[in-house]
This record gives C-alpha cells, structure tokens and sequence, in this order.
C-alpha cells in the first residue's frame, strides 16, 4: 500500500514516520527545498536562528511520540530545564521571574497577591483536571464513535461552564494583580486566539507552564525537526523536496495520489495533506470534492499573524533571560489591534505586547562566542498586506521595517539595553506574506486558525475529508490545533483513521 504525503513540516514527517512504520510505502512531497515548514530554521553570519516555534511544552506528547517507535525523547533530544522558565517585562514596573514548579510559582504569586499563593494551587489543580480529561477525550480522538464521548459525562457540567466562560474572565475572577492575570492569560497566544474568546478549558495550558517546567532542545527546533526527519528516513519514507503539489488526483469518490506543478504523478493509494487546510481545500481540490468551502472558512478566525524580527547582536545582554514576555499595562487595545482590526493606541497594527527569545543564554551553537541570538515575535493580524520582511531577499515592506523598529526600540527601552541598535549585527525579519507565500498559511496567518469555541475539538473541522475516501489531513490548521505536541498528535489520529481505531486517548506504546 502506497501513502503520498503533502507538506515535510512537523505535521508531514511524524505522519509519514507513523504510515511507514505501519507498513506503508511512503514519499512525502515538499514544495520547499527542505523540511520542518513553520519550523524553520536559518543560518546568517555565525547565527542560526529558529524562525518558527522557541517553546517546548508539553514533553509527555513527544515522550509518547517517540515512545511509539521504541525511543526515548533523551535518546533523540538532549533537554534542559530552563530557569527562571521566563521573564516577564510588565510595563513601567521591574521584571519578573517566572520559576516552574507548583510550590516556586505559588510563592511568586503569593508574594505579589496575598492569598494568589492558595489560589494558583486550585486553578492549576484544575488546570490539571482539565489537561487529563483533554489527553483523554478530546486530543487523541476523531470525535468517530460515541463511547469515548460517554466519557465525559460526568464532567459535562464542569465542561460547559469552561466551554462557555472566556479565559480572560476565568482568570479575572480568580486574581486581581494585572501581572498574574496576563500571565495566565498569555497562552490565549500560543492558540492563537484572543483571550476573550478563547474557552477557560484552555487554562489547561497553565499546568504545562508552570508545573510540567519549561525546556529546551539542545539545538534548538531545528535539533527537533532534525529527530523527526531521521525518524522519518529510519522507517523507509522518501522525501521529494522541491516538489510542489498541483492538485489531489481522485477518480469517483477516492482519492488516488498528487500531481506536482511540474506536471508529474505520485499515485497512492491514500493521501494526507498535511499543508494548510485552507489552501488544500480551496487550491488542491475542485469544488465538487471540497469538504471545506470558502463558506466554511469565511467566519472563522485565521489567527495571529506575526512580524518576527531575527538578531545577531554583539556583547552579552544579561538583562534577559532565555524566554522574555513584555506585556503592556493595559493590554486589551493589543489583542483588538491583533484580531479586531485598527485600533487608534496602536498606529503601527501590531501589539505592544511581545515575545523575545534569548536561545544563547543555553545554547552556545546559535550565536559566535561573546554575542546573543534573539528572536522577536511581534503579533500582529493575520493579514498578507502587512508585507514580506526581508528573510528571504528583496526589502521588507515599510510596514514591517516599522513594526521591526518599533520592536527593537522597546526592547531597548524596557529591557534596559539602550545602546542594543547599535550592537546589531544581524537583522532579518519575517511578515505574514512570507508566512502565506512559503507556507501556503491562510491569510498569512503564522500560527494556525484560532482556538475560539468555534475552533476546538470536533468542530475544528474532521481530519478526513468527506468527499472523498482515502483523504486525509494532519498538522496545526486541523485538529486538534496549533503548536508542535498538537501537529504530534494530529498525526496519530491519521493512523487512527487508517487503522479504523475509534478509541480516545493515546496508542498504546510502542505500536505493534
Ligand atoms: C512564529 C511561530 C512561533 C511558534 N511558536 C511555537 C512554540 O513556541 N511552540 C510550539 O509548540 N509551536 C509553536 N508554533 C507552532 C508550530 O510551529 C506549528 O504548529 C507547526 O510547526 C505547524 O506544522 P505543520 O506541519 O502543521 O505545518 P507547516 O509547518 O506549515 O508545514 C506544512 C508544509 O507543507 C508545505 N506545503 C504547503 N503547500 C504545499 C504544496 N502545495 N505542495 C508541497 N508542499 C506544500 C509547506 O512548505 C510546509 O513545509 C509557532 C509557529 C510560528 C510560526
């Protein structure tokens, strides 16, 4: 049996990795001349920088991904717990580290709020209720039979209240400091969704953060992406790089492999489309055999576009610490700019409110001796007319020039580096017309479409399509959602599908 595969991102090669080890024939085509998609990775001048994911959460997703194969994560990965586990730069006041560990964030937080000490304990007890009944019931599932869902019953009350009421005021009823609420409230971005319309069921994320610890993979990402693709050529898949699918073949109701833009065929005799859904649905399929129209897509949410801002700085920058969240006091104007469109406060489109990495501070291989690497993810909408930065050649657009600047500026200016434009030696960006030119992403969108209610669980779309047989789809843009542990998981609900496997919650390991 034969398996094409669309798309050599973290989606595409763990699928590939799980069909061939299943007994699948398996050629992943890649439009790219490389793999890893969002999850890339670029060598500039003595600095190597990710330019997709920096957070690695979640590690008993990818122990069991591995463990699936017979592998331990530290056979592939070499890991450091980070500490503090980030740094946060609230604006105008002085910065806080962020500890794991349970007890270490309960201090933190009773010493800022009196009483938040005791109140951390029980929302992350929930926190981790909610993680468990999500392993169980609604991550490692197709949603295809209704005894996994009897699971759930006893939770339903529980389950509606954290369905309906929104992250933001799940945390504003529980903590008064702004810094604690827009530290819990902060994961809303890693789903790629506004906290007001992101469910409570999400504080879930709470308990990767703050109790599973914060790690880093020696070697960044791409160390990451390297494991999956050796794992990928371990099982026998062969990967076509430079090969850009055209369209999905089909003949009635079946799907029947992929001709490239070159005008080749690779017949199969299933195919996973692991690129983005929207540009599957509306580019490599004919009306006639969408399960997914431009109706479908037209009310929800594409998510968080982003201006990354890439730097190769000289002399050490000791004020920051490996991960940094700058967070403006009154933030609500942020997220509005990010998905609701122009808002006065914020003339350049983009939030103040950003994300900056310091991979150097734990990984000498991503900057020359003496100099630190930094990664700065600007949020802002997921809107292709924004611009191209200049990572890829040609000259960023004015808008991300500005947002860039703008970015730098605060860096600057609240992390106490004041003299950091000039110890630049490396500048490259990144803005949402490269994310939809290379990557294909939906409006431009960098994370994937938004974890709203309207965009969780089952009604996130299915991963197989329903016109026709044999079609599947894995990665951040189905479920069950974003980030890299859940483009891991979206690859076993494919071998589900395949299998004919209703059941819920992980495959047993390794898989037989
Ligand atoms: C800036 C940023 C920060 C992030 N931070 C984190 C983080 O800290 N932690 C975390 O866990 N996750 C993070 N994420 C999310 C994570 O990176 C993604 O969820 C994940 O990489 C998506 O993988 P994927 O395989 O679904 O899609 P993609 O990476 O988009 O892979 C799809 C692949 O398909 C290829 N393709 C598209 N169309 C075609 C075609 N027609 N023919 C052939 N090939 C095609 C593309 O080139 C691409 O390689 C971040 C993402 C971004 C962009």
């Amino acid at each position: 049996m034969k398996a094409t595969v669309i798309g050599a991102g973290v989606a595409g090669m763990a699928t590939a990795a799980l069909l061939a080890r299943e007994g699948f024939e398996v050629t992943v085509l890649e439009r790219l001349g490389t793999y890893g998609g969002r999850a890339g990775s670029e060598l500039i001048d003595g600095f190597r920088f990710d330019t997709g994911p920096s957070w690695y959460l979640m590690p008993d997703a990818f122990d069991h991904f591995f463990a699936l194969f017979g592998k331990r994560t530290e056979d592939v990965l070499d890991l450091r717990p980070l500490t503090p586990a980030y740094r946060l730069f609230p604006q105008a006041h002085t910065p806080v580290d962020v500890p794991s560990g349970r007890d270490e964030a309960a201090a933190l937080f009773e010493s800022i709020e009196p009483g938040a000490g005791a109140q951390l304990h029980a929302y992350l007890d929930t926190a981790r209720e909610a993680y468990d009944l999500a392993l169980e019931n609604f991550l490692y599932t197709n949603f295809n039979a209704v005894k996994p869902l009897l699971g759930v019953r006893r939770h339903l009350g529980k389950l509606a209240r954290y369905l309906t009421l929104p992250l933001d005021s799940f945390v504003a009823s529980r903590f008064s400091d702004v810094c604690l609420r827009q530290m819990l409230t902060y994961p809303a971005v890693f789903l790629s969704s506004h906290p007001h319309r992101t469910p409570s069921l999400y504080h879930l994320l709470s308990h990767t953060d703050l109790v599973q610890g914060v790690q880093y993979p020696q070697g960044g990402f791409k160390a990451v992406m390297d494991a999956l693709y050796a794992l990928a050529v371990e099982q026998g898949v062969r990967f076509e790089f430079g090969a850009e699918a055209g369209a999905i073949m089909f003949e009635g109701g079946r799907a029947t492999g992929v001709s490239l833009i070159d005008g080749s065929a690779v017949p199969s005799d299933i195919t996973i489309s692991c690129a983005d859904l929207h540009h599957t649905e509306t580019r490599l399929l004919p009306k006639a055999k969408r399960t997914y129209d431009e109706t479908w897509f037209a009310p929800r949410d594409p998510g968080l576009g982003t201006v990354l801002v890439m730097l190769g700085v000289r002399d050490k920058l000791p004020q920051l610490a490996h991960h940094n969240l700058l967070f403006s006091r009154d933030w609500a104007p942020d997220f509005d700019a990010v998905f609701d469109g122009p808002v006065a406060s914020r003339p350049l489109g983009a939030s103040q409110s950003i994300y900056v990495s310091k991979p150097s501070a734990t990984d000498p291989s991503v900057a020359p001796e003496g100099c630190e690497n930094l990664f700065v993810l600007v949020p802002v909408p997921a809107a292709e007319d924004i611009g191209h930065g200049d990572m890829y050649g040609g000259e960023a657009s004015p808008q991300v020039q500005r947002i860039a600047d703008a970015a730098v500026a605060q860096v600057a200016s609240w992390c106490g580096v004041p003299d950091l434009s000039e110890r630049i030696l490396v500048r490259k960006t990144l803005g949402p017309a490269d994310f939809a030119g290379r990557y294909h992403a939906w409006s431009g969108g960098a994370i994937g479409p938004a974890h709203t209610l309207r965009g969780s669980a089952f009604l996130r779309g299915s991963n197989a399509s329903r016109k026709l047989d044999g079609l599947y789809y894995a990665g951040a843009t189905t479920t069950p959602g974003v980030g890299v542990p859940m483009c891991l998981i979206s690859a076993e609900n494919v071998l589900k599908r395949v299998r004919g496997d209703r059941s819920a919650g992980p495959l047993p390991e390794p898989l037989d």
